[in-house]
């Protein structure tokens, strides 16, 4: 199996997707909703392999623009990333901009996994506009659930390749050696917003923004709540459990 290609949906624009095997029969469309730390990131990479489906973080997008050239950034992109250092959400207008301008990642017949899309109440209603526009439909919203001092302790203690992206834990994931990554070599950091002035905002603006997305979807009938406690391996079988659930 060639692996998901997410160039098209980190570059947008012009890239043009290479996967070479064959789509699933009934591809996965999910969203994946809980609080920055509970390990949405994590399950995506699982979910991705096990799926076919591509992972898409609008976090990653910024990410990636953030290691570009500041020259070729648009101006929105460059206040995006200044609410990104902050902690704060980026404005809804500037991220459903960017998930428009990737239209052909969610029209994948691998299906998707958004992670960290949509953030916002406005950002779901334009999602789900975007999909009645392909006849798509989500399967589920997976909503992982977590203590909030246990949120605080992975984010806190998190550490991401600069090079792959693999992300570990000092405590609970170290990796074999100080700062480098176990599968590439690469420099391990903090990103700027895992430390503790930004996580404060991350969390206050997952409450205000992003909870209510909960209400929304199981108004819809598609919430399904895992807890995000255990082993990435634990919390990957409830949410295989979940997506077993699905009718034919
Ligand atoms: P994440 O990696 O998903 O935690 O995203 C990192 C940062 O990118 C967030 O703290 C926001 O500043 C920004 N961001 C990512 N996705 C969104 C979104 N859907 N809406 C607003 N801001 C976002």
């Amino acid at each position: 199996m060639t692996k998901c290609d997410r160039n098209v949906w980190l570059q947008g624009g012009n890239e043009v997707c290479c996967r070479e095997d064959a789509p699933p029969a009934r591809p996965y469309r999910l969203v994946l909703l809980g609080a920055p730390g509970v390990g949405k990131g994590t399950q995506a990479e699982l979910l991705s392999e096990r799926l076919q489906a591509c992972q898409l973080s609008t976090g990653d997008i910024f990410r990636a623009a953030k290691a570009a050239d500041p020259s070729t950034l648009t101006p929105a992109m460059r206040d995006a990333l200044g609410y990104m250092q902050r902690g704060e959400l980026v404005p809804d207008d500037t991220v459903i901009a960017l998930v428009r301008e990737r239209m052909t990642c969610l029209r994948c017949p691998y299906g998707f996994l958004l992670d960290g899309f949509p953030r916002t109440v406005r950002q779901a209603e334009v999602l789900d506009e975007m999909l009645a526009g392909e006849n798509l439909h989500l399967d589920f919203v997976l909503n992982y659930e977590l203590p909030f001092e246990e949120v605080i302790n992975r984010l806190s203690g998190r550490r991401t390749c600069r090079v792959c992206k693999t992300t570990y834990h000092i405590v609970t994931k170290p990796p074999r050696q100080e700062n480098v990554c176990d599968k590439c070599g690469g420099e391990l950091y903090q990103r700027e917003d895992d430390r503790p002035e930004s996580i404060r905002v991350r969390l206050q603006a997952y409450e205000e923004s992003t909870a209510p997305l909960v209400d929304y979807y199981a108004k819809h009938g598609i919430l399904r709540t895992i807890s995000a406690e255990g082993s990435p391996q634990e919390i990957f079988a409830r949410t295989m459990q979940i997506l077993s659930e699905r009718t034919a």
